[in-house]
């Protein structure tokens, strides 16, 4: 069941909305020229004409985040300061990225992390559908073109928009509203398509030795440019901040961390277990296409968005990485099997 309606109605229940939901999507960020996600009130400020740079884990993954408060002797733990719901208008890729975060904090061992969890559990999608695949894109590749488990979904039109609501708390605010045939749809296809590299544990060794990785020890300015913007990277330092100097009084935080920094393994004594740009490259790709899908089952973690090849500095494209790994990878074989 669907319904279609104006522009203008939508911002009316849009505004409804915001008594029970914060409600988000993809924004220009004008002085920055950056598109992320942030609050909205109006239909006309998401956009939708371009992928966004920042992925949507930055509204319940936030960038910085307090744990602890410590006073003196005595720990508290933070609590949310309000306890409204969370809408997020988003592209299937990012549902599909939400999963591998949902995995890395509620799946990863015997007990839920309580500062995500706390926050993931209000969160609702709106699922924006994509009219086509923008340059960077390669979600089919991954089967990530695809989603489901959202509230409702949205077909930007012109002029108006067609609606789906699947979810008991939406329904009631669209039941006056003219009723469309509303179908979801997918993109089907890609520009690009990705070349999956076989990574086994039989393997493993041989790939993290191939002087293929040595390439980004000149290209790569470990920025961390390409964490910050996956929706999938999930990484986090803590940091303690004490209020005043000589007090026992402060905070510990928790703050966004990246594999591709420098000083990511940096451990006491000044001991780094991964030293260059390419080993971290390594390790990315390691993750994003074999440790994550042997340790959960749940195919790939990357999702195919591209964001990191709109994001380097370097115009490195992890997308071409993986292709290119993936040629090595079949060439190796193809050795092994002519040497036998
Ligand atoms: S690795 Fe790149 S393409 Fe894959 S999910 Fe992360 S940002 Fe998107
Ligand atoms: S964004 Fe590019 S230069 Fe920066 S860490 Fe990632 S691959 Fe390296």
């Amino acid at each position: 069941m669907g319904y279609c309606l104006e522009k203008t109605r939508m911002d009316e229940i849009l505004a409804e909305l915001s008594g029970s939901f914060h409600i988000y999507g993809p924004r220009l960020d004008a002085r920055k020229k950056k598109v992320r996600f942030g609050k909205i009130t109006s239909v006309s400020q998401i956009v939708t004409d371009r992928q966004s740079d920042f992925s949507a884990k930055e509204v319940y993954y936030p960038i910085s985040q307090v744990m602890f408060y410590f006073r003196e002797d005595k720990v508290e733990v933070s609590e949310l300061k309000d306890d409204r719901d969370i809408l997020i208008f988003a592209r299937a890729c990012d549902l599909n990225a939400i999963r591998s975060l949902d995995h890395i904090f509620l799946k990863n061992g015997n007990a839920e992390d309580l500062f995500y969890s706390r926050i993931r559990s209000r969160v609702r999608f709106v699922l924006m559908e994509c009219q086509e695949s923008f340059e960077h894109c390669f979600c089919a590749s991954l089967g990530t073109n695809r989603a489901e488990g959202y509230a409702m979904a949205v077909r930007f039109r012109d002029e108006d928009l067609l609606v789906q609501s699947c979810d008991e708390k939406l329904n009631s605010f669209f039941e006056k509203e003219k009723s469309a045939d509303y179908e979801v749809r997918f993109v089907e296809e890609n520009q690009k398509k990705l070349r999956i590299p076989e990574i086994s544990r039989e393997n493993l060794k041989q790939i993290s030795d191939l002087p293929f990785w040595k390439k980004f020890d000149e290209s790569c300015v470990s920025c961390s440019g390409c964490n910050t913007v996956c929706g999938t990277c999930s990484c986090f330092d803590t940091v303690d901040v004490v209020y005043d100097e000589g007090s026992n009084d402060g905070e510990r935080r928790r703050v966004w961390s990246g594999c591709m920094l420098d000083d990511f393994t940096l451990t006491a004594g000044g001991s780094r277990a991964r030293q260059t740009p390419g080993a971290n490259m390594r390790f990315k790709l390691f993750h994003k296409f074999y440790d994550y899908k042997d340790r959960f089952g749940d195919g790939h973690m990357c999702v195919g968005c591209g964001r990191c090849d709109m994001q380097c500095p370097q115009e490195i494209s992890f997308f071409d990485t993986v292709c290119e790994l993936s040629d090595e990878i079949n060439h190796m074989s193809e050795a092994k099997r002519g040497d036998m």
